[in-house]
């Protein structure tokens, strides 16, 4: 029933069409955005959702159903779109969000469910984009890609239907795609001859097709910010993850961090560059390196909640899902989704927050401008050279 409905208010007419969003005078060039929206209706009534475990949670169906009302209600507002294939071909959906009355000013990507398990951050990024769809800040642009491991997630939810709670993180090939990208791919400290595990990467930088769709997204984008929501541990994460040192905007990511965590209320997130998380750890080829290294957008990781298990409760010790995802995570949705308003307040009242070319450091740290004509007709894009 709850979904006939919600198939109900998808195909109702909505009195314009997704090419008919308002004009965009150039601030920043429009996002290609392809007519997805007929696409997103093929993936939404391939299957109706049926009960499943995890009622709190949403499964890949219902995300996509929930985000097309929105998209039919306000087509200007809410655009979705396929950010790339998986290596399954599965799309990988994006959602463009914003004000259509108004020029689009900065940009803030949000990407979660790059790691299978960590569902906590899709409720989140799902909450956040129909929040913000109802009540979108004008001059903000939000692209927001609400899983991203699609393939890997879908073998999660198979799991949890059969009754398994089997441990997975990587995408298909069983590649970590948060350890796949291309800046600090590869490990350089010490303590990867004592710490291996912590110092792992990918095969190749870029070697999987998840990876290089957001890599595309990205340079086409050129985000000011950047958030990737993961779980667990309730921390937000600035660059560098995959070296020691400070990057050459710290103090400013640091302030930008604890702007968003400050969003939070009581009990906010501590703030602290990856790769300091603990003396032994790095994470090579992260994407929060890789959006900051080549792209200069202040890119933070964000670790959703403080776990699931439950002391009180042996039956969640041993078991991955909960590890990663609370039984109920309403209260954790709420705090992160106050953490990524907190980041369209930044953006709309603190002007770009996309930060400056780092010092000449190694190669793979040196950023690439994005190409193509976000930055050409946009009078900050011009301040920034
Ligand atoms: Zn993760």
């Amino acid at each position: 029933m709850r979904f006939a409905l919600l198939l109900a208010a998808v195909l109702a007419p909505s009195g314009s069409s997704l090419a008919e969003s308002a004009p965009n005078p150039g601030w920043i060039a429009p996002l290609e955005v392809r007519d997805a929206r007929l696409h997103l209706l093929d993936e939404v009534r391939s299957g109706p959702p049926q009960a499943h475990p995890e009622p709190a949670y949403h499964f890949l169906d219902e995300v996509l159903a929930t985000l097309a009302v929105p998209a039919a209600r306000w087509p200007g507002r809410v655009r979705p779109f396929v950010v790339g294939q998986t290596l399954e071909s599965r799309p990988i959906w994006g959602f463009v969000l914003r004000d259509p009355a108004r020029a689009v000013s900065t940009r803030m990507g949000v990407f979660a469910n790059l790691h299978a398990m960590e569902w906590v951050g899709t409720e989140a990024a799902l909450a956040f984009a129909l929040d913000f769809a109802a009540h979108p800040t004008p001059g903000v642009e939000v692209v927001v890609v609400p899983i991203v491991n699609v393939d890997a997630r879908r073998r999660v939810e198979e799991d949890l239907r059969a009754g398994r709670r089997v441990y997975r993180r990587g995408n298909r090939a069983r590649v970590d795609l948060n350890r796949d990208f291309a800046v600090h791919h590869d490990a350089t400290s010490f303590w990867r001859h004592l710490f291996p595990g912590f110092h792992a990467s990918s095969p190749a930088p870029l070697s999987q097709p998840e990876t290089r769709a957001l890599d595309r997204l990205a340079r086409k984008a050129g985000f000011d910010l950047a958030v990737s929501l993961h779980a667990f541990g309730a921390l937000v994460c600035t660059p560098w993850s995959g070296v020691w040192a400070r990057p050459p905007d710290w103090r400013r990511l640091h302030a930008l961090g604890t702007a968003l965590s400050s969003g939070q209320g009581a009990r906010a997130y501590r703030v602290v560059q990856l790769s300091r998380w603990g003396f032994f750890f790095r994470a090579q080829g992260s994407e929060i390196d890789h959006l900051y290294g080549r792209y200069g957008t202040a890119a933070f990781l964000v670790e959703c909640t403080r776990t699931g298990i439950e002391p009180l409760h042996p039956s969640t010790w041993t078991d991955p899902f909960r590890r990663y995802n609370p039984r109920n995570p309403s209260h954790d949705v709420r705090e992160v989704a106050r953490l990524l308003r907190a980041g369209v307040v930044a953006l709309a009242t603190g002007g770009p927050v996309r930060v400056a070319p780092p010092a000449p450091g190694p190669p793979e740290a040196r950023r690439e401008r994005p190409k193509g004509p976000i930055v050409e007709d946009d009078p900050i894009g011009r301040s920034r050279e």
